[in-house]
């Protein structure tokens, strides 16, 4: 309760971003307090210490968050970029946003079969990034372990794109 309350101090709503009647949350000053990133990282490696063999992290937010866990974890980081910015063969999945197509990639060697992989992301809003992400990893014959948000806008329903998976937030907007 504590660490929510830490983390939830260092979010900031910015309204009308970035478009009209969006409220973005805005993540730079969690990253900016050293001690609310180590304890959202500590918490993480808590969970997941010794049942993840990689983790993969979703452009851009998804890099910082998840670059700091992997080191915490001991175990190597793959990154899910937009298209076109992988130079290596791709596995690439397009899913639906809410104007239009989106198209994420990630090395098709970068996961072997069996390998126990945490998806991290900073938001988790309708899902389709995150079951995208998931859909990359079992392209390489890899296992989703678990998927870890910082904050889940539950009035989005993201979980409904991710069944069957282990979706932590730390932080939960009804
Ligand atoms: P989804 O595919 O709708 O779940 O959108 C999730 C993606 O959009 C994630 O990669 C987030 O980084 C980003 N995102 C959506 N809303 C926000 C926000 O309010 N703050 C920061 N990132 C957001």
């Amino acid at each position: 309760e504590e660490l929510r309350q830490l983390v939830a101090s260092r979010l900031r709503a910015i309204p009308d971003f970035p478009e009209p009647g969006v409220v973005f949350k805005d993540f730079t000053p969690l990253l900016r307090d050293p001690a609310a990133s180590r304890a959202v990282v500590a918490d993480v490696v808590r969970r997941r210490a010794g049942a993840v063999d990689v983790v993969v992290g979703i452009e851009a937010r998804g890099f910082i968050l998840g670059s700091v866990m992997a080191h915490a974890l001991g175990v190597g980081f793959v990154p899910v970029r937009k298209a076109g910015k992988l130079p290596g063969e791709t596995h690439r999945v397009s899913y639906s946003l809410e104007y239009g197509e989106a198209v994420i990639e990630m090395h098709q060697d970068a996961l072997q079969p069996g390998d126990r992989v945490l998806v991290v992301d900073d938001v988790l809003a309708t899902g389709g990034t995150a079951a995208a992400c998931c859909q990359l990893v079992e392209a390489c014959g890899a296992t989703v372990a678990g998927v870890e948000v910082v904050l889940e806008l539950a009035f989005l329903h993201g979980r409904d794109h991710l069944p069957g998976y282990d979706v932590v937030s730390l932080l939960v907007d009804e």
